[in-house]
């Protein structure tokens, strides 16, 4: 018996909705599930439009590219948090500035946001980490007064809500992945979302070979890119969309099991919700006291050998051999001490959406004997 780290819920609809679309979505109506799809999640988010894409990633390029951000910018993202953040940075050939995290929630802290704003710092990518929340507000207040665009990566905080607003909703831009990982799944795939109309043509520009939208000469004005889902992976969105209030009560099911058996006990500490925050806990994450002297890769490799898929928490983006050439590289322990500590000191647990209680029970005895054990 193997436990899984992640996994996703897939019912009769989704199987329904794929199957229609590969029958049906062709020609007259290839776009048919894509409209659905986009309509929804806009609704969902309370925004005006929605582009489905084929990953997060590509989102937040194109959020860089329609927000104009390139050579010479500086965009503001936290140390903790998957490569697909900052990787689109570089390649518009701009400047991620890794700031720390706060100590509680793990995101963006906006005291690091505010001091590590310099004058060309054109954006910033807060991300909702394992589906918990920053502290939006402070974070607005903060962008607003140096005129600096937010990209909210959403990618792991599909039905959170910070004090009533959903995940996603909070940016110039709000981005999001559909990685088989992920909470709400296409197997690959991703989403733009913006209230702003020019952002959003700019967006269907780019993301078509720079040509309008309807545009069926061949005639392009700009070489751009070509980032577009397949039918069957909208047909699939939408399935796992009108199923969001149902995969978000499962994901907090989880969460609840595992906070019973291990929230305080043995120095543990589990995702945050603080006040105003309704966290949709993408990853149950445990962080553990210094006292305890574990290594998460050698904790990792313990759960490994009783059948448990853990992930670590992820590495300090400046710390990874990727950014080894960044101008921050060689002191970014000092400057962003919070993400380094706490990176070193934590694990995702497993949390797919068909785990048993029974299952959960077992990987928290597991890591309560590892624990007790040291
Ligand atoms: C998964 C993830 C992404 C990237 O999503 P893709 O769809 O794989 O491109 C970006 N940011 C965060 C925080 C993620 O967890």
């Amino acid at each position: 018996m193997r436990i899984p780290v992640s996994g996703p819920s897939i019912t009769a609809r989704e199987i329904g909705y794929v199957t229609d679309a590969v029958t049906n979505a062709w020609y007259a109506s290839h776009n048919i599930y894509h409209e659905k799809f986009e309509r929804a999640f806009a609704e969902h988010l309370g925004l005006a439009h929605a582009i489905a894409l084929p990953s997060c990633t590509s989102a937040i390029h194109l959020s860089l590219l329609a927000l104009g951000i390139g050579p010479g910018d500086e965009v503001v993202v936290p140390e903790l948090t998957w490569i697909a953040t900052a990787a689109p940075i570089s390649q518009v050939g701009a400047l991620p500035i890794f700031a720390d995290v706060d100590p509680e929630t793990w995101c963006l802290s906006a005291a690091a946001f505010e001091a590590a704003i310099t004058p060309r710092t054109r954006a910033v990518i807060p991300v909702d980490l394992y589906g918990g929340m920053p502290d939006w507000s402070a974070i607005q207040a903060i962008a607003a007064a140096h005129d600096i665009a937010i990209i909210e990566d959403a990618a792991e905080g599909v039905g959170a809500r910070y004090e009533s607003r959903p995940a996603g909703s909070f940016g110039a831009t709000g981005v999001f992945s559909f990685h088989g990982s992920k909470t709400l799944t296409t197997g690959e795939g991703g989403l733009v979302a913006t209230d702003d109309p020019a952002l959003h043509q700019r967006m269907l520009f780019l993301r078509d070979h720079g040509r309008g939208p309807g545009d069926r000469m061949f005639h392009n004005a700009e070489v751009a890119y070509k980032y577009k889902m397949s039918s069957m992976q909208a047909a699939l969105g939408l399935a796992q969309l009108e199923r969001l209030p149902e995969l978000i009560e499962g994901k907090r099911r989880v969460f609840e099991h595992y906070r019973r058996r291990l929230q305080g006990r043995s120095g543990l500490r589990l995702n945050a919700e603080p006040p105003g925050v309704f966290n949709s806990y993408w990853m149950v994450t445990v962080v553990w006291d210094h006292a305890s002297g574990w290594k998460k890769e050698v904790l990792m490799q313990e759960m490994d050998r009783k059948g448990i898929d853990c992930r670590p928490i992820f590495y300090p983006l400046s710390g990874i051999p990727a950014y080894a050439a960044h101008p921050f590289a060689a002191n970014a322990a000092e400057r962003n001490p919070v993400a380094y500590d706490i990176s070193a000191r934590g694990l995702n647990l497993p949390s797919g959406l068909n785990l048993t209680e029974d299952e959960i029970d077992y990987v928290a005895d597991v890591l309560l004997n590892l624990f007790e054990s040291m």
